[in-house]
């Protein structure tokens, strides 16, 4: 890798290539560097002092197609964004993925209404808010599925829990604590239905009814009640001509 050839641009070791997207988990130095973003990005890896046969690791940096294409500009030169200072948000990248803390998108986890300042921001927010709706989406056809289907079958609900890990990366907390709920309830309506097929005893078999339309009113309400807990992050202020 130390090697250079000055006959023709030398490709990118895949060795190398694997070591900065996995320090990297595909986050971008100058995202986070600048907007503490910790989002996972579509980009590629950079060469840091534009010398594209410079393969040294130190030399690599995996920013989003966005920052890769201003880095590479004259533009950002302009604004004093040097190979050291992207080599300090780079490192400060790394540690924090080592700690561990990067787990989840700070600027995924704002509440609205957001404050949007400048163009990245704005891409940033457009981009969330975009996967936000679509979560909000999903969940809506959840609730519908589970209210409407009289066998709810276990992969769907298997898919459900994998999208709350999925959405616990753009809201908060408080959104994640909320679906866990949900899916118990669906879960256990699923298992009265199952109960009520082979309950012999009337009266056992009666609870199991009340119980059944309890959970299925509790789960219809989440329509409602869902709205209420998803809109604070369906909400953007946009400020115009900023960036
Ligand atoms: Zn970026």
């Amino acid at each position: 890798m130390a090697k250079k050839s000055h006959l023709k641009r030398r490709r990118l070791s895949s060795t190398a290539e694997v070591q900065v997207l996995s320090m990297s988990r595909r986050r971008c130095a100058i995202c986070y560097g600048l907007l503490g973003d910790t989002g996972i990005k579509d980009g590629q890896i950079a060469h840091l002092d534009r010398n594209r046969n410079n393969n040294d690791i130190d030399n690599l940096c995996f920013l989003c197609l966005n920052h890769h294409n201003t880095y590479d500009a004259k533009m950002l030169q302009a604004k004093h964004l040097t190979v050291d200072e992207v080599k300090i948000y780079r490192m400060e990248l790394y540690a924090a993925i080592k700690a561990g803390v990067l787990r989840r998108p700070s600027v995924s986890r704002r509440v609205g209404p957001a404050r949007v300042s400048s163009r990245a921001d704005a891409e940033i927010m457009m981009r969330l808010f975009d996967r936000r709706l679509k979560l909000y989406v999903g969940f809506l056809k959840f609730l519908s599925h589970v209210t409407e289907k009289a066998d709810l079958e276990l992969s769907f609900l298997y898919r459900f829990s994998r999208h709350i890990t999925i959405r616990c990366f753009v809201f908060g907390d408080d959104i994640e604590e909320y679906l866990q709920e949900v899916k118990k309830k669906a879960i256990r309506l699923r298992a009265i239905r199952r109960m009520v097929q082979h309950e012999k005893d009337n009266e056992r078999l009666q609870k199991l009814f009340e119980e059944e339309s309890e959970v299925l009113s509790w789960l219809s309400d989440q329509f409602d009640e869902g709205q209420r807990r998803f809109k604070k992050y369906l909400q953007i202020d946009w400020k115009p001509g900023a960036g």
